[in-house]
């Protein structure tokens, strides 16, 4: 395993979550590679992400060549566009990336990312109301 980037990710859409993400990893000290199909998107991101490229990840010769054998981790940051993200992540998991993470818009999403190879999901939306809401409660116990 001594070849594997362990501690490089590639995020793939860089949306306002894969961007938000990127960026963060980024400033973390993390080494990214960020993906998206949007060609001005990667032009506006080239001056803050060091290394981010124009690729469709539903095409597996695309990710083959963008060296994802040597990624440990990736995350499929597309959204609304349902088929690209399933696809996205199935093909992943057929290259056998060791650590899958995947944004679901719902749960049905979401289950399906699962089955077709994601370790992780995440439901941004979900997720961060259930978050404010043990925010809010804990606020609320500081007046009682
Ligand atoms: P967000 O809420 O994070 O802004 P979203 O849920 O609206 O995102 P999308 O807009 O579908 O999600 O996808 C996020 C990004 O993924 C977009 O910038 C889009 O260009 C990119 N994307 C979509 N399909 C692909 C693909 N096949 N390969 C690479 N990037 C893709």
């Amino acid at each position: 395993m001594a070849d594997i980037r362990t501690e490089s990710v590639m995020v793939i859409g860089l949306g306002r979550f894969g961007s938000a993400l990127a960026l963060e990893l980024t400033s973390r000290g993390t080494e990214v590679l960020g993906v998206d199909t949007n060609r001005k998107l990667v032009q506006n991101l080239s001056g803050r992400l060091p290394h981010v490229v124009v690729a469709d990840s539903t095409d597996i010769e695309a990710l083959r060549q963008l060296g994802i054998a040597e990624f440990r981790r990736a995350v499929v940051a597309i959204g609304t566009d349902i088929q690209a993200s399933i696809l996205t992540a199935s093909l992943l998991s057929e290259l056998e990336v060791p650590d899958i993470w995947a944004k679901a818009i719902n749960r049905q999403h979401g289950r399906i990312l699962s089955r077709v190879g994601a370790h992780h999901v995440v439901l941004p939306e979900h997720d961060m109301g259930e978050r404010v809401a043990h925010l809010l409660s804990g606020r609320m116990l500081d007046y009682i």
